[in-house]
């Protein structure tokens, strides 16, 4: 059985979106595996005003929802630890209601004064209810974490004003910054992979590697998040949060180092070598698309969508190249794509290596592939063609066949990490600073000149624009 964790969970945005879709049905899965069991309790608040009963019927609606084979006497004894508190962020009184009937359920749950903040709100109250927290005196003897949702911020200075609100109440320390493909077990399992597998870990470098893609296609459109979308765009939304984060997991020196201060360290370090571009290169580095009808004309273009401006110039789409000016990765090129109502969804990594790796008996322009989702797992293709014969000793993964068929989903492990005091798998503060850095460039290029939209069809692989990007240097996508 796992080891049991304490805390109350203070939810803000409780009867929303994200609380139904992807809290509840983690926190129900740690509960069934002994994460949780006696010492916790959730409070919900949001302004509506709910009553506890309504609370826990929305929760075993999500559950049934979300799980699927789930026992109803399971749902019944777990949805007693919840209780409802109607909450307007902006009121002082309250924070008062909110720490008293905190303060009851350490007692009733033996709880040990821990407690989880956890931001499921619009980011513009982030710093509202940090600074409450504070000034109303919600913080216990036990741990204080507070757990942010993305966007941290939608350019460098926004960000920052956000990290010194939320300072001035928690510590970086306390602070859980939610980057949820950090959750993910492929993600995880990169330093693994390159600490077991020693070839792998050998030819990992400027030597062996031409190029690293990273992709994140989805093949969904914005649906109903239209309005969020026209403040974000592809940019920020997955370039530099995820890719990054993906990257930053992937090219550390070091996978053998598994202490959080020691891992952000080298991210930090790998994030801080960024090549940052000028108004002048962006153009040769990223390009940008936003989707139009499918080919037959049956889909919706972005500009129709709900809650979009008609004539609307954010990107659905984005490519570019990253250089990192570190010695391990000098020179190589970190091709980055992402993209809605692409032909498939697919994460993935493709690391292609050189004609160099034949001194390790591999074939040259090998390319190495690491699924991150829908499925897990990796792959190893000479020539565009899988690679069948025999082994070449890449990559093996550390246990059984089915080792992913387990693996938890990514806010299960994240708020087992949240409740253990683990940060490796957040974001940290000086992390970001580099990457909106790097992002406010290109931003502000493209906020000042209008793109040629819509620029590429629903269901396909994107704008043309994003081949001739990597044919400039004699390099192709892999996927
Ligand atoms: P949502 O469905 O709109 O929920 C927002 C919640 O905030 C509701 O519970 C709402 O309840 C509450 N709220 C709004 N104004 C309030 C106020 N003045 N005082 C107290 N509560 C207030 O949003 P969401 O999709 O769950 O997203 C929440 C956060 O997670 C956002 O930061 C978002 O960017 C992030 N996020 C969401 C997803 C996702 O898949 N949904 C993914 C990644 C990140 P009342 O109206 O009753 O007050």
């Amino acid at each position: 059985m796992s080891e049991e964790k304490s805390a109350v969970f203070i939810i803000f945005g409780a009867s929303g979106d994200l609380a139904h879709r992807k809290l509840y049905p983690a926190l129900f899965r740690l509960y069934k595996s002994g994460y949780l069991k006696d010492h916790f309790a959730v409070i919900g608040t949001a302004r509506r005003p709910w009553t506890d009963d309504y609370f826990r019927e929305t929760i075993e609606e999500s559950l049934n929802n979300e799980i699927k084979n789930i026992n109803s006497n399971d749902i019944s004894e777990f949805v007693k630890h919840f209780f409802y508190m109607s909450h307007d962020v902006n009121d002082a009184a309250h924070y008062i209601a909110l720490k008293e009937l905190a303060a009851s359920l350490d007692d009733q749950f033996e709880t040990n004064s821990n407690r989880v903040y956890y931001m499921a709100i619009a980011p513009r109250f982030f710093g509202t209810v940090a600074e409450h927290i504070n000034s109303e005196g919600l913080k216990t003897e036990g741990f204080n974490r507070l757990v942010i949702e993305k966007p941290f911020g939608r350019d460098y200075a926004s960000a920052e004003e956000l990290n010194n609100d939320i300072s001035q109440a928690f510590t970086e320390e306390e602070i859980y910054r939610i980057d949820h493909y950090l959750g993910k077990k492929m993600v995880q399992e990169i330093a693994n992979i390159r600490e077991k597998n020693t070839t792998f870990e050998k030819i990992l470098n400027n030597k062996y590697v031409s190029n690293i893609q990273v992709t994140l296609a989805e093949s969904l459109g914005v649906e109903e998040r239209g309005g969020y979308y026209e403040t974000s765009g592809v940019l920020r939304d997955m370039v530099q949060n995820h890719i990054m984060q993906i990257i930053g997991s992937l090219a550390v020196d070091h996978p053998e180092i598994k202490k959080d201060s020691e891992v952000h360290e080298l991210k930090n370090e790998l994030f801080a070598s960024l090549k940052i571009l000028t108004p002048e290169t962006v153009d040769d580095n990223f390009i940008r698309g936003q989707y139009d009808t499918d080919e037959k004309g049956q889909m919706k273009a972005y500009r129709q969508e709900d809650n979009v401006d008609p004539n609307s110039n954010i990107d659905t789409y984005a490519a570019g190249k990253m250089e990192f000016a570190i010695d391990r990765w000098e020179n190589v090129p970190f091709y980055v794509r992402s993209g809605k109502r692409l032909v498939d969804k697919s994460s993935r990594i493709d690391i292609v290596f050189n004609d160099k790796v034949t001194e390790f008996g591999i074939d040259a322009n090998t390319v190495v592939t690491l699924y991150i989702e829908p499925s897990e797992g990796s792959n190893i293709q000479v020539n565009g063609k899988d690679y069948l014969e025999g082994d070449q000793n890449l990559i093996k993964f550390p246990e059984q066949a089915d080792y992913f068929d387990n693996a938890r989903e990514a806010y299960e492990s994240l708020i087992i990490d949240i409740l253990s005091g683990n940060k490796v798998n957040f974001t940290f503060w000086n992390e970001l600073q580099s990457t909106w850095k790097y992002i406010d460039v290109i931003r502000q290029k493209w906020d000042s000149e209008e793109p040629d939209f819509p620029n590429y069809l629903s269901m396909t692989r994107g704008p043309a624009l994003s081949d001739l990007l990597l044919a400039q240097d004699n390099n192709k996508w892999v996927w």
